[in-house]
Formats: structure tokens, C-alpha cells, sequence
């Protein structure tokens, strides 16, 4: 049964919002908005009584941390820890992220002995990621160099089965640890889209 257009005038005339008829009515929020539309060509504009009740509260300027999206709102977001995201795909980028804060807490974590397969537990990242963001992060700082690596990889208190060895990481990114820091490219690369071999490339020099 079809709400008669007066029923729907007068809700709307008392201060009802489209979306609130609408649900009453049963119908879609456009059905209600076209018959309004439709009413008023024929009679003028409804003169509509304010409903304080219903104001939109305050709202306020809002970022996307993620993609920087911004707009005036009231609305509770998706979130993930203390932060909101405009959607699911913002909130899931972010995260995947590995901000510096997760990198420096992967550091701090390996000092004081846990194991990379704990971190990677705790921090929610692939142990492979971590090492190869603590590796790029440690190089773009000017601390990649033999003592800072091995602190970080060489872990007395446990129980290495396997020899630490940070060969992979060299040459998957292209940053060499030498006895004298770091170097990009060199030494018998294979990684032909390693990252250091870009910077190295985009450069024209090399990045001490
Ligand atoms: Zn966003």
C-alpha cells in the first residue's frame, strides 16, 4: 500500500527528514525524495518546521591518515588502534604499513633478545619484511654499518641453530654492509631491480 502523498507532505512540512519517512513508509529514501520533488512542483516549496531534535550535531574537519581524504564529519570511522580511515581500504593499507615506529620497535625488541619470529608475531608483519624495512630504514639514517647489523642480528642470548646472515639482504636490496658502512650496488649483484641500484641510478652518484 502506497503512503498517500498528504501523510508524507505533512511528516515532511513537521520536520521529518526524507530518510526518516522513508523508513516508515517502507520505501526507499529516492521514492520519498521523488514524490516531495514532484509535490512541490505542482505546489511550491514545502515550508518546513525546524526540529531541533533532529540537527546534525557538531562536526568536524577530519584527514584520512592514510590517503589524506579530508571532509566535515560526524561520523565514527572505521578504526585500527587510536586511528580512523575513510574505508576498508585505507584502514587494511595502513595496516600493512611498517611505519618507523614499527621498524624502531622491531629493533628495540631484537636488543633486548627476542626472536624475529616473536617480533613478527607481536608487530603483525612478515619476519622478511621487517628485516628488509629495518635494513632500508638503517641505510636511509647513515646507520647501516657492521656493528649497528650485527647488534640487531646477532643475538647472544638465543639459541641460533643457523648462523645469522644478512647476505639476502644485500642483495635484495642493492645495500652492501662493508667494514668501511654502507655501499650501494656493488659487489656482484644480481638483484636486477634491487632498490640501492635505483637510488644509485636516479642519483647519478652515490649517497654516502
Ligand atoms: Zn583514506
Amino acid at each position: 500500500m502506497t503512503t498517500p502523498i498528504h501523510t508524507i507532505i505533512a511528516a515532511y512540512r513537521r520536520g521529518w527528514s526524507e530518510s526518516q519517512i522513508a523508513l516508515a513508509a517502507g520505501v526507499t529514501h529516492q521514492a520519498i525524495s521523488q514524490r516531495v520533488r514532484r509535490y512541490e512542483r505542482q505546489h511550491g516549496p514545502v515550508e518546513r518546521i525546524e526540529r531541533p531534535v533532529h540537527r546534525p550535531s557538531v562536526k568536524f574537519s577530519w584527514h584520512c591518515p592514510h590517503c589524506g581524504r579530508h571532509e566535515w564529519t560526524s561520523r565514527i570511522r572505521l578504526s585500527y588502534g587510536e586511528q580512523h580511515f575513510c574505508s576498508t581500504k585505507c584502514c587494511a593499507a595502513a595496516k600493512r604499513e611498517v611505519t618507523d615506529d614499527v621498524i624502531e620497535s622491531a629493533i628495540f625488541m631484537r636488543w633486548e633478545g627476542n626472536t624475529w619470529t616473536h617480533i613478527a608475531k607481536i608487530l603483525g608483519r612478515p619476519t622478511q619484511t621487517l628485516q628488509q624495512r629495518i635494513w632500508k630504514y638503517l641505510y636511509l639514517t647513515r646507520q647501516l654499518n657492521r656493528n649497528i647489523i650485527e647488534s640487531i642480528w646477532i643475538a647472544p642470548t638465543l639459541n641460533q641453530t643457523v648462523p645469522p646472515s644478512w647476505r639476502w639482504l644485500e642483495l635484495d636490496t642493492g645495500i652492501y654492509c662493508t667494514e668501511h658502512g654502507a655501499e650501494l650496488g656493488a659487489r656482484g649483484n644480481r638483484g636486477r631491480s634491487a632498490w640501492g641500484k635505483r637510488i644509485l641510478k636516479d642519483s647519478g652518484d652515490t649517497i654516502r
